[in-house]
Protein backbone atom coordinates (compact mmCIF):
# COMPACT_ATOMS: atom_id res chain seq x y z
CA UNK A 1 0.00 0.00 0.00
CA UNK A 2 1.48 3.48 -0.80
CA UNK A 3 -0.22 6.53 -1.31
CA UNK A 4 1.66 9.35 -2.98
CA UNK A 5 -0.14 12.34 -1.29
CA UNK A 6 -0.72 15.93 -3.29
CA UNK A 7 1.21 15.77 -6.09
CA UNK A 8 0.60 17.81 -9.02
CA UNK A 9 -0.99 14.85 -11.57
CA UNK A 10 -0.82 14.60 -15.45
CA UNK A 11 -2.45 12.07 -16.28
CA UNK A 12 -4.05 13.04 -19.94
CA UNK A 13 -6.14 9.77 -20.43
CA UNK A 14 -8.02 10.07 -17.64
CA UNK A 15 -8.29 14.28 -18.34
CA UNK A 16 -6.17 15.59 -15.78
CA UNK A 17 -3.60 18.02 -16.17
CA UNK A 18 -1.74 19.20 -13.59
CA UNK A 19 -4.40 18.91 -10.67
CA UNK A 20 -3.43 18.16 -6.87
CA UNK A 21 -4.59 15.41 -5.57
CA UNK A 22 -3.62 11.32 -4.04
CA UNK A 23 -2.87 8.32 -6.17
CA UNK A 24 -3.67 5.27 -4.07
CA UNK A 25 -1.49 1.85 -4.94
CA UNK A 26 -2.13 -1.39 -3.83
CA UNK A 27 -1.31 -4.72 -4.70
CA UNK A 28 0.90 -3.34 -7.62
CA UNK A 29 -2.12 -1.47 -9.56
CA UNK A 30 -3.72 1.79 -8.80
CA UNK A 31 -6.96 1.65 -6.45
CA UNK A 32 -9.46 4.38 -5.00
CA UNK A 33 -8.77 4.74 -1.83
CA UNK A 34 -5.93 3.55 1.40
CA UNK A 35 -7.03 3.54 4.83
CA UNK A 36 -5.82 6.82 6.93
CA UNK A 37 -2.66 5.17 8.29
CA UNK A 38 -1.38 3.88 4.82
CA UNK A 39 1.79 4.30 3.72
CA UNK A 40 2.54 7.95 2.23
CA UNK A 41 5.11 9.86 -0.06
CA UNK A 42 4.55 13.58 0.61
CA UNK A 43 4.42 14.64 -3.35
CA UNK A 44 3.53 18.22 -2.20
CA UNK A 45 4.98 20.67 -4.99
CA UNK A 46 6.05 17.78 -7.24
CA UNK A 47 4.82 16.41 -10.44
CA UNK A 48 3.38 12.76 -10.70
CA UNK A 49 2.87 11.04 -14.04
CA UNK A 50 2.41 7.37 -15.24
CA UNK A 51 5.92 5.80 -15.78
CA UNK A 52 7.14 6.24 -19.20
CA UNK A 53 6.37 4.03 -22.16
CA UNK A 54 8.62 3.65 -25.12
CA UNK A 55 7.24 2.61 -28.17
CA UNK A 56 10.11 1.76 -30.18
CA UNK A 57 13.79 0.87 -28.79
CA UNK A 58 16.31 -1.42 -29.73
CA UNK A 59 17.47 -3.18 -26.52
CA UNK A 60 17.66 -7.19 -26.53
CA UNK A 61 18.18 -9.44 -29.13
CA UNK A 62 21.10 -10.35 -31.64
CA UNK A 63 21.84 -7.14 -33.23
CA UNK A 64 21.73 -5.51 -29.91
CA UNK A 65 24.44 -7.73 -28.89
CA UNK A 66 26.74 -7.91 -31.94
CA UNK A 67 26.53 -4.00 -31.53
CA UNK A 68 27.95 -4.08 -27.92
CA UNK A 69 30.37 -6.27 -29.38
CA UNK A 70 31.17 -3.38 -32.25
CA UNK A 71 32.23 -0.94 -29.97
CA UNK A 72 34.18 -2.58 -26.79
CA UNK A 73 36.06 1.09 -26.58
CA UNK A 74 32.47 2.41 -25.30
CA UNK A 75 31.85 -0.21 -22.67
CA UNK A 76 35.71 0.38 -21.43
CA UNK A 77 34.65 3.71 -20.92
CA UNK A 78 30.91 3.58 -19.10
CA UNK A 79 31.10 0.62 -16.79
CA UNK A 80 28.87 -0.10 -13.53
CA UNK A 81 30.19 -1.98 -10.56
CA UNK A 82 28.42 -4.30 -8.99
CA UNK A 83 26.85 -3.22 -5.82
CA UNK A 84 24.98 -4.59 -3.00
CA UNK A 85 21.72 -4.07 -4.67
CA UNK A 86 22.79 -4.40 -8.64
CA UNK A 87 24.81 -6.42 -11.03
CA UNK A 88 28.03 -5.01 -13.10
CA UNK A 89 27.59 -3.79 -16.25
CA UNK A 90 28.35 -1.56 -18.98
CA UNK A 91 26.66 1.62 -20.59
CA UNK A 92 27.81 3.61 -23.88
CA UNK A 93 25.00 3.74 -26.76
CA UNK A 94 24.26 0.04 -26.26
CA UNK A 95 24.04 -0.75 -22.55
CA UNK A 96 24.20 -4.41 -21.30
CA UNK A 97 20.72 -6.00 -20.47
CA UNK A 98 21.11 -4.82 -16.47
CA UNK A 99 22.56 -1.23 -17.33
CA UNK A 100 19.36 -0.54 -20.03
CA UNK A 101 17.13 -1.51 -16.99
CA UNK A 102 18.96 0.34 -14.80
CA UNK A 103 19.11 3.45 -16.76
CA UNK A 104 15.51 3.24 -18.02
CA UNK A 105 13.95 2.61 -14.17
CA UNK A 106 16.04 5.86 -13.52
CA UNK A 107 14.83 7.85 -16.08
CA UNK A 108 11.27 7.10 -15.23
CA UNK A 109 10.97 4.49 -17.92
CA UNK A 110 9.12 1.27 -16.30
CA UNK A 111 7.95 -0.21 -20.15
CA UNK A 112 10.16 -0.28 -22.88
CA UNK A 113 8.92 -2.44 -26.37
CA UNK A 114 11.86 -3.95 -28.16
CA UNK A 115 11.25 -2.75 -32.26
CA UNK A 116 12.57 -5.52 -34.38
CA UNK A 117 12.89 -9.25 -33.40
CA UNK A 118 13.69 -11.57 -35.99
CA UNK A 119 11.68 -14.50 -35.20
CA UNK A 120 14.35 -17.23 -35.66
CA UNK A 121 16.41 -14.84 -32.82
CA UNK A 122 13.60 -15.17 -30.30
CA UNK A 123 14.77 -17.25 -27.77
CA UNK A 124 18.16 -14.69 -27.88
CA UNK A 125 15.53 -11.45 -27.28
CA UNK A 126 13.83 -13.37 -24.94
CA UNK A 127 17.13 -14.37 -22.72
CA UNK A 128 18.19 -10.75 -22.47
CA UNK A 129 14.60 -9.37 -21.37
CA UNK A 130 14.92 -11.73 -18.75
CA UNK A 131 18.23 -10.26 -18.19
CA UNK A 132 16.90 -6.24 -18.37
CA UNK A 133 15.22 -5.84 -14.85
CA UNK A 134 12.55 -3.78 -13.64
CA UNK A 135 11.11 -2.55 -16.68
CA UNK A 136 8.05 -4.49 -18.46
CA UNK A 137 9.32 -5.19 -22.00
CA UNK A 138 7.82 -6.38 -25.06
CA UNK A 139 9.06 -6.88 -28.95
CA UNK A 140 7.57 -7.29 -32.56
CA UNK A 141 8.53 -9.21 -34.80
CA UNK A 142 9.92 -9.11 -38.05
CA UNK A 143 7.77 -10.23 -41.17
CA UNK A 144 8.54 -7.96 -43.96
CA UNK A 145 10.85 -9.97 -45.50
CA UNK A 146 9.95 -13.65 -44.44
CA UNK A 147 10.18 -16.34 -47.89
CA UNK A 148 7.57 -18.65 -46.14
CA UNK A 149 5.20 -15.75 -46.37
CA UNK A 150 6.71 -14.67 -49.10
CA UNK A 151 4.91 -17.69 -50.92
CA UNK A 152 1.38 -17.63 -49.29
CA UNK A 153 1.30 -14.27 -50.16
CA UNK A 154 2.29 -14.59 -53.73
CA UNK A 155 -0.11 -17.82 -53.60
CA UNK A 156 -3.52 -14.99 -52.53
CA UNK A 157 -5.51 -17.61 -53.24
CA UNK A 158 -6.50 -17.76 -49.21
CA UNK A 159 -5.74 -14.64 -47.96
CA UNK A 160 -6.43 -16.43 -44.07
CA UNK A 161 -3.53 -18.76 -44.43
CA UNK A 162 -1.17 -15.30 -44.02
CA UNK A 163 -3.29 -14.73 -41.24
CA UNK A 164 -2.70 -17.53 -39.81
CA UNK A 165 0.98 -17.51 -40.24
CA UNK A 166 1.42 -14.23 -38.78
CA UNK A 167 -0.28 -14.92 -35.46
CA UNK A 168 1.38 -18.58 -35.53
CA UNK A 169 5.09 -16.55 -35.73
CA UNK A 170 3.44 -14.20 -32.61
CA UNK A 171 2.39 -17.67 -30.61
CA UNK A 172 5.79 -19.24 -31.78
CA UNK A 173 8.15 -16.07 -30.38
CA UNK A 174 5.99 -14.76 -27.54
CA UNK A 175 6.22 -11.60 -29.78
CA UNK A 176 3.45 -8.75 -29.11
CA UNK A 177 3.15 -6.87 -32.39
CA UNK A 178 4.22 -7.10 -35.94
CA UNK A 179 7.08 -5.25 -37.82
CA UNK A 180 7.72 -4.58 -41.00
CA UNK A 181 11.31 -3.00 -42.25
CA UNK A 182 11.63 -1.92 -45.88
CA UNK A 183 9.32 -4.64 -46.87
CA UNK A 184 10.81 -6.76 -49.82
CA UNK A 185 13.75 -4.44 -50.11
CA UNK A 186 16.21 -6.45 -47.66
CA UNK A 187 15.43 -9.97 -49.23
CA UNK A 188 16.74 -7.92 -52.89
CA UNK A 189 20.08 -6.95 -50.37
CA UNK A 190 20.58 -10.65 -49.91
CA UNK A 191 20.14 -11.73 -53.19
CA UNK A 192 22.23 -9.60 -55.13
CA UNK A 193 23.28 -6.22 -53.30
CA UNK A 194 19.80 -4.57 -54.62
CA UNK A 195 17.28 -2.60 -53.05
CA UNK A 196 13.76 -1.77 -53.56
CA UNK A 197 12.99 2.13 -54.58
CA UNK A 198 9.33 2.22 -54.89
CA UNK A 199 6.46 -0.04 -53.62
CA UNK A 200 5.24 -1.88 -56.92
CA UNK A 201 9.13 -2.76 -57.21
CA UNK A 202 9.17 -6.07 -58.11
CA UNK A 203 11.41 -7.87 -55.36
CA UNK A 204 13.43 -10.24 -57.38
CA UNK A 205 12.48 -13.65 -58.02
CA UNK A 206 9.87 -14.18 -55.16
CA UNK A 207 6.74 -12.45 -57.02
CA UNK A 208 5.74 -10.19 -54.49
CA UNK A 209 6.28 -6.20 -54.15
CA UNK A 210 6.43 -3.84 -50.94
CA UNK A 211 2.95 -2.79 -51.67
CA UNK A 212 1.70 -6.79 -51.86
CA UNK A 213 3.52 -7.28 -48.75
CA UNK A 214 2.14 -4.10 -46.83
CA UNK A 215 -1.51 -5.26 -48.04
CA UNK A 216 -1.61 -8.54 -46.94
CA UNK A 217 0.22 -8.36 -43.23
CA UNK A 218 -1.31 -5.24 -42.57
CA UNK A 219 -4.82 -7.12 -43.58
CA UNK A 220 -3.85 -9.30 -41.53
CA UNK A 221 -2.86 -7.37 -38.33
CA UNK A 222 -6.20 -5.90 -38.80
CA UNK A 223 -8.19 -9.47 -38.74
CA UNK A 224 -6.32 -10.67 -36.00
CA UNK A 225 -7.39 -7.61 -34.00
CA UNK A 226 -4.14 -6.87 -32.39
CA UNK A 227 -3.84 -5.06 -30.13
CA UNK A 228 -0.93 -3.13 -31.55
CA UNK A 229 -1.53 -1.63 -35.68
CA UNK A 230 1.34 -3.08 -38.22
CA UNK A 231 4.73 -1.05 -36.94
CA UNK A 232 5.93 0.30 -40.39
CA UNK A 233 9.61 0.74 -41.15
CA UNK A 234 8.93 2.58 -44.84
CA UNK A 235 11.23 1.61 -47.95
CA UNK A 236 13.95 4.31 -48.79
CA UNK A 237 14.80 5.18 -45.17
CA UNK A 238 17.24 7.96 -45.02
CA UNK A 239 17.06 8.59 -49.43
CA UNK A 240 16.88 12.17 -50.31
CA UNK A 241 12.77 12.22 -52.15
CA UNK A 242 11.53 9.50 -49.68
CA UNK A 243 8.51 11.42 -48.08
CA UNK A 244 6.82 10.22 -51.52
CA UNK A 245 7.68 6.76 -50.86
CA UNK A 246 6.13 7.39 -47.02
CA UNK A 247 2.48 9.15 -48.07
CA UNK A 248 2.53 6.41 -50.65
CA UNK A 249 2.87 3.46 -48.21
CA UNK A 250 0.19 5.41 -45.79
CA UNK A 251 -2.39 6.22 -48.89
CA UNK A 252 -1.87 1.65 -49.19
CA UNK A 253 -2.39 1.60 -45.72
CA UNK A 254 -5.71 4.05 -45.66
CA UNK A 255 -8.89 3.42 -43.27
CA UNK A 256 -6.73 0.69 -41.45
CA UNK A 257 -4.65 1.48 -38.07
CA UNK A 258 -1.22 1.58 -38.94
CA UNK A 259 2.50 2.89 -37.09
CA UNK A 260 5.29 4.29 -38.95
CA UNK A 261 8.56 4.16 -37.52
CA UNK A 262 11.09 6.63 -36.65
CA UNK A 263 8.91 9.34 -39.41
CA UNK A 264 11.73 12.17 -39.48
CA UNK A 265 14.03 9.07 -41.31
CA UNK A 266 11.38 8.82 -44.00
CA UNK A 267 10.35 12.67 -44.00
CA UNK A 268 13.28 14.07 -46.92
CA UNK A 269 12.65 15.96 -49.82
CA UNK A 270 14.80 16.40 -52.79
CA UNK A 271 16.00 13.97 -55.51
CA UNK A 272 17.94 10.89 -54.44
CA UNK A 273 21.79 11.53 -54.47
CA UNK A 274 21.27 14.82 -53.72
CA UNK A 275 21.39 17.23 -50.86
CA UNK A 276 17.60 16.50 -48.92
CA UNK A 277 15.11 19.06 -47.86
CA UNK A 278 12.73 18.89 -45.14
CA UNK A 279 8.90 17.38 -46.04
CA UNK A 280 8.18 17.85 -42.70
CA UNK A 281 4.83 19.68 -43.26
CA UNK A 282 3.73 17.80 -45.61
CA UNK A 283 3.76 14.72 -43.75
CA UNK A 284 2.29 16.20 -40.61
CA UNK A 285 -0.35 17.33 -42.71
CA UNK A 286 -1.52 13.82 -43.41
CA UNK A 287 -1.13 12.34 -39.80
CA UNK A 288 -3.54 15.73 -39.15
CA UNK A 289 -5.88 14.62 -41.36
CA UNK A 290 -6.21 10.37 -40.91
CA UNK A 291 -6.97 9.75 -37.24
CA UNK A 292 -5.84 6.21 -38.05
CA UNK A 293 -2.24 6.48 -38.23
CA UNK A 294 0.11 7.47 -36.38
CA UNK A 295 4.15 7.95 -35.67
CA UNK A 296 7.11 8.21 -33.60
CA UNK A 297 9.43 10.63 -34.32
CA UNK A 298 13.07 8.90 -34.33
CA UNK A 299 14.62 12.01 -33.36
CA UNK A 300 18.50 12.75 -34.49
CA UNK A 301 20.28 13.50 -30.71
CA UNK A 302 23.78 15.42 -31.45
CA UNK A 303 26.55 13.07 -30.14
CA UNK A 304 27.48 9.39 -30.49
CA UNK A 305 24.68 6.87 -31.94
CA UNK A 306 24.66 3.20 -33.20
CA UNK A 307 22.85 2.73 -36.04
CA UNK A 308 21.23 -0.41 -35.75
CA UNK A 309 18.81 -2.08 -38.45
CA UNK A 310 17.03 -4.53 -40.11
CA UNK A 311 17.25 -2.24 -43.29
CA UNK A 312 20.66 -3.96 -44.31
CA UNK A 313 21.01 -1.72 -47.66
CA UNK A 314 20.71 1.20 -45.48
CA UNK A 315 23.56 -0.22 -43.27
CA UNK A 316 25.77 -0.38 -46.41
CA UNK A 317 25.48 2.51 -47.17
CA UNK A 318 25.64 4.27 -43.66
CA UNK A 319 29.13 1.94 -44.09
CA UNK A 320 30.16 4.10 -46.85
CA UNK A 321 29.41 7.33 -45.27
CA UNK A 322 31.65 6.51 -42.38
CA UNK A 323 34.51 4.31 -43.98
CA UNK A 324 34.35 2.52 -40.13
CA UNK A 325 33.06 -0.75 -38.31
CA UNK A 326 30.36 -2.48 -39.89
CA UNK A 327 28.07 -5.99 -39.23
CA UNK A 328 26.16 -7.15 -41.39
CA UNK A 329 24.51 -10.45 -41.00
CA UNK A 330 21.64 -12.28 -42.67
CA UNK A 331 18.78 -14.12 -40.87
CA UNK A 332 18.34 -16.98 -43.29
CA UNK A 333 15.12 -16.66 -44.52
CA UNK A 334 13.57 -14.01 -42.42
CA UNK A 335 15.47 -10.74 -42.50
CA UNK A 336 18.56 -9.10 -42.23
CA UNK A 337 20.79 -6.87 -40.33
CA UNK A 338 23.15 -4.07 -40.45
CA UNK A 339 25.27 -2.22 -37.74
CA UNK A 340 27.22 0.62 -38.01
CA UNK A 341 28.72 3.33 -34.97
CA UNK A 342 27.97 6.88 -35.98
CA UNK A 343 28.08 10.50 -34.78
CA UNK A 344 25.77 12.86 -35.22
CA UNK A 345 27.89 16.21 -35.51
CA UNK A 346 25.84 20.20 -35.43
CA UNK A 347 27.52 21.06 -38.58
CA UNK A 348 27.09 18.85 -40.58
CA UNK A 349 24.35 19.36 -43.14
CA UNK A 350 22.75 15.96 -43.69
CA UNK A 351 22.64 15.58 -39.66
CA UNK A 352 21.23 18.99 -38.93
CA UNK A 353 18.94 18.30 -41.32
CA UNK A 354 17.70 15.41 -39.68
CA UNK A 355 17.60 16.92 -36.04
CA UNK A 356 15.75 19.44 -37.50
CA UNK A 357 13.28 17.66 -39.58
CA UNK A 358 12.21 16.13 -35.75
CA UNK A 359 11.74 19.42 -34.62
CA UNK A 360 9.52 19.78 -37.14
CA UNK A 361 7.57 16.84 -36.72
CA UNK A 362 7.21 17.62 -33.35
CA UNK A 363 5.96 21.37 -33.24
CA UNK A 364 3.86 20.45 -36.35
CA UNK A 365 2.04 17.90 -35.05
CA UNK A 366 -1.63 18.60 -34.36
CA UNK A 367 -2.43 15.17 -32.15
CA UNK A 368 0.32 14.25 -29.48
CA UNK A 369 -1.32 11.18 -29.12
CA UNK A 370 -0.46 10.22 -32.82
CA UNK A 371 3.18 11.86 -32.81
CA UNK A 372 4.89 10.54 -29.74
CA UNK A 373 8.68 10.54 -29.01
CA UNK A 374 11.25 8.35 -29.68
CA UNK A 375 14.91 8.31 -30.80
CA UNK A 376 14.71 5.16 -32.69
CA UNK A 377 17.53 4.82 -29.58
CA UNK A 378 20.52 4.35 -30.37
CA UNK A 379 20.40 5.11 -33.90
CA UNK A 380 18.82 8.77 -33.51
CA UNK A 381 20.80 8.95 -30.15
CA UNK A 382 20.45 7.18 -26.69
CA UNK A 383 17.53 6.80 -24.67
CA UNK A 384 19.72 9.09 -22.14
CA UNK A 385 18.98 11.87 -24.24
CA UNK A 386 15.23 12.26 -23.80
CA UNK A 387 15.44 14.80 -21.25
CA UNK A 388 17.10 17.34 -23.82
CA UNK A 389 14.89 16.36 -26.36
CA UNK A 390 11.77 16.89 -23.96
CA UNK A 391 13.40 20.22 -22.96
CA UNK A 392 14.02 21.40 -26.62
CA UNK A 393 10.26 20.49 -26.95
CA UNK A 394 9.19 22.79 -23.85
CA UNK A 395 12.00 25.58 -23.92
CA UNK A 396 11.45 27.92 -26.99
CA UNK A 397 14.78 30.01 -25.79
CA UNK A 398 16.73 26.98 -25.62
CA UNK A 399 15.82 25.39 -28.48
CA UNK A 400 16.39 28.74 -30.26
CA UNK A 401 19.84 28.97 -29.05
CA UNK A 402 20.41 25.52 -29.98
CA UNK A 403 18.89 26.09 -33.73
CA UNK A 404 21.21 28.99 -33.95
CA UNK A 405 24.55 26.60 -33.52
CA UNK A 406 23.70 24.02 -35.65
CA UNK A 407 24.46 24.32 -39.84
CA UNK A 408 22.49 26.72 -40.67
CA UNK A 409 22.29 25.89 -44.51
CA UNK A 410 20.04 23.11 -43.16
CA UNK A 411 18.20 25.29 -40.95
CA UNK A 412 17.10 27.06 -43.84
CA UNK A 413 15.42 24.14 -45.31
CA UNK A 414 13.17 23.70 -42.77
CA UNK A 415 10.18 25.45 -41.13
CA UNK A 416 11.87 25.82 -38.18
CA UNK A 417 12.87 29.74 -38.61
CA UNK A 418 9.38 30.62 -39.37
CA UNK A 419 7.11 30.97 -36.53
CA UNK A 420 7.07 27.52 -34.54
CA UNK A 421 7.06 29.36 -31.30
CA UNK A 422 5.00 26.40 -29.69
CA UNK A 423 6.56 25.52 -26.34
CA UNK A 424 5.33 21.48 -25.55
CA UNK A 425 3.30 21.75 -21.73
CA UNK A 426 3.55 19.30 -18.97
CA UNK A 427 0.26 17.57 -20.07
CA UNK A 428 1.42 16.83 -23.57
CA UNK A 429 4.89 15.85 -22.66
CA UNK A 430 2.96 13.45 -20.62
CA UNK A 431 0.95 11.82 -23.71
CA UNK A 432 4.15 11.85 -25.93
CA UNK A 433 6.25 9.54 -23.33
CA UNK A 434 3.22 7.90 -21.91
CA UNK A 435 -0.12 8.25 -22.39
CA UNK A 436 0.19 8.00 -26.24
CA UNK A 437 1.98 5.02 -26.88
CA UNK A 438 0.53 3.15 -24.19
CA UNK A 439 -3.02 3.85 -26.13
CA UNK A 440 -0.92 2.93 -29.52
CA UNK A 441 0.17 -0.25 -28.40
CA UNK A 442 -3.08 -1.35 -26.95
CA UNK A 443 -1.84 -1.87 -22.94
CA UNK A 444 -4.74 -0.63 -21.53
CA UNK A 445 -3.01 -0.88 -17.66
CA UNK A 446 -0.22 1.55 -18.95
CA UNK A 447 0.24 5.02 -19.35
CA UNK A 448 -2.55 6.05 -16.91
CA UNK A 449 -3.48 6.05 -13.27
CA UNK A 450 -6.98 5.44 -13.68
CA UNK A 451 -8.24 2.73 -11.06
CA UNK A 452 -6.82 -0.74 -11.72
CA UNK A 453 -4.19 0.91 -13.52
CA UNK A 454 -0.48 -0.78 -13.53
CA UNK A 455 0.92 1.27 -10.62
CA UNK A 456 4.14 2.38 -12.36
CA UNK A 457 4.66 6.11 -11.63
CA UNK A 458 7.63 8.78 -11.82
CA UNK A 459 7.22 11.64 -9.83
CA UNK A 460 9.43 14.67 -10.33
CA UNK A 461 10.64 17.93 -8.34
CA UNK A 462 9.64 20.89 -10.73
CA UNK A 463 12.60 22.28 -11.48
CA UNK A 464 13.39 25.40 -14.28
CA UNK A 465 15.62 23.29 -16.27
CA UNK A 466 13.09 20.70 -17.32
CA UNK A 467 16.14 18.66 -18.75
CA UNK A 468 17.34 18.48 -15.59
CA UNK A 469 13.99 17.89 -13.81
CA UNK A 470 13.40 14.90 -16.45
CA UNK A 471 17.02 13.41 -16.04
CA UNK A 472 16.71 12.60 -12.12
CA UNK A 473 13.27 11.90 -11.10
CA UNK A 474 12.40 12.15 -7.14
CA UNK A 475 10.96 8.62 -7.28
CA UNK A 476 10.22 6.14 -9.90
CA UNK A 477 7.50 3.30 -9.08
CA UNK A 478 7.33 0.16 -10.48
CA UNK A 479 4.70 -2.00 -10.03
CA UNK A 480 3.65 0.14 -6.48
CA UNK A 481 7.47 -0.66 -4.97
CA UNK A 482 9.71 2.29 -5.09
CA UNK A 483 12.50 0.97 -7.27
CA UNK A 484 13.94 4.45 -7.90
CA UNK A 485 14.73 7.39 -5.06
CA UNK A 486 16.63 10.67 -5.71
CA UNK A 487 18.49 9.42 -8.35
CA UNK A 488 19.49 5.68 -6.77
CA UNK A 489 18.18 2.53 -7.02
CA UNK A 490 16.50 1.43 -3.95
CA UNK A 491 14.82 -2.12 -5.47
CA UNK A 492 15.56 -4.04 -8.79
CA UNK A 493 12.70 -6.48 -9.33
CA UNK A 494 12.15 -8.33 -12.60
CA UNK A 495 9.97 -6.78 -15.00
CA UNK A 496 7.69 -9.12 -17.07
CA UNK A 497 6.94 -10.14 -20.74
CA UNK A 498 4.26 -8.54 -22.43
CA UNK A 499 3.02 -10.85 -25.06
CA UNK A 500 0.18 -10.65 -27.36
CA UNK A 501 -2.57 -13.71 -27.70
CA UNK A 502 -3.48 -14.57 -30.82
CA UNK A 503 -5.00 -17.29 -31.62
CA UNK A 504 -4.21 -19.53 -34.83
CA UNK A 505 -6.06 -22.72 -36.64
CA UNK A 506 -3.54 -25.32 -35.87
CA UNK A 507 -3.80 -26.82 -39.42
CA UNK A 508 -1.20 -23.97 -41.13
CA UNK A 509 1.61 -25.95 -39.51
CA UNK A 510 1.12 -28.21 -42.35
CA UNK A 511 1.33 -25.27 -44.94
CA UNK A 512 3.93 -24.09 -43.02
CA UNK A 513 6.02 -27.36 -42.53
CA UNK A 514 7.48 -27.74 -46.07
CA UNK A 515 8.14 -23.93 -46.68
CA UNK A 516 10.30 -24.84 -43.31
CA UNK A 517 11.72 -27.57 -45.28
CA UNK A 518 12.35 -25.68 -47.97
CA UNK A 519 13.97 -22.74 -46.31
CA UNK A 520 14.96 -22.78 -42.73
CA UNK A 521 18.31 -24.75 -41.31
CA UNK A 522 15.69 -25.41 -38.42
CA UNK A 523 12.84 -27.99 -38.04
CA UNK A 524 9.10 -26.59 -37.92
CA UNK A 525 9.29 -28.69 -34.78
CA UNK A 526 12.18 -26.97 -32.93
CA UNK A 527 11.71 -23.58 -33.89
CA UNK A 528 8.82 -22.41 -31.35
CA UNK A 529 10.03 -20.69 -27.90
CA UNK A 530 9.07 -23.40 -25.67
CA UNK A 531 11.45 -22.29 -22.72
CA UNK A 532 9.44 -22.30 -19.50
CA UNK A 533 12.24 -20.21 -18.21
CA UNK A 534 12.07 -17.58 -21.79
CA UNK A 535 8.43 -16.76 -21.23
CA UNK A 536 7.38 -17.16 -17.81
CA UNK A 537 6.18 -15.17 -15.73
CA UNK A 538 4.05 -13.26 -18.68
CA UNK A 539 1.21 -11.36 -19.46
CA UNK A 540 -0.98 -12.05 -22.19
CA UNK A 541 -2.70 -9.11 -23.84
CA UNK A 542 -5.53 -10.62 -25.98
CA UNK A 543 -5.75 -9.50 -29.50
CA UNK A 544 -9.82 -9.48 -30.91
CA UNK A 545 -10.11 -11.40 -33.52
CA UNK A 546 -12.39 -10.67 -36.37
CA UNK A 547 -15.35 -13.00 -35.63
CA UNK A 548 -16.51 -13.14 -39.16
CA UNK A 549 -13.43 -15.73 -40.40
CA UNK A 550 -14.04 -18.36 -38.16
ZN1 LIG B 1 14.17 1.13 -34.85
Amino acid sequence: MLRIAQGRVYDPANGIDGEVRDVCLDGGKVVAELPPHAPRIDAGGMVVMPGGVDIHSHIAGPAVNAARKLAPEEHRADVLDRTALTRSGTGGTVPSTFATGYRYALLGYTTVVDAATPPLAARHTLAELRDTPIVDAAFLVLMGNNLPLFKLIREGGRASSVTEAVAWLLEATGGYGVKLVNPGGVEMWKQGNRNVTALDDEVDGLGVTPRRVLEAIAGSVDELGLPHPVHVHCNNLGVAGNWRTTLDTLDTLQGRRAHLAHLQFHAYGGTPGKRPRSRAPELAEHLAAHPEHSADIGQVMFGPATTMTADAPVSAVLRDITGGKWVNADLEAETGCGIVPFEYRERNYVHALQWGIGLELFLLSRDPWRVVLSTDHPNGGSFLSYPRLIRLLMDREFRNEQIGRVNQKAIGRTVLRDDLEREYTLGEIAIITRAGPARLLGLADKGHLGIGADADLTIYREHEDVEQMFATPRYVIKGGQVVVEEGELRQTPPGDLLRVGADHDAEIERTLRPLFDEHYSVQLANYPVREPWLLEPARRIPARRNGSRR
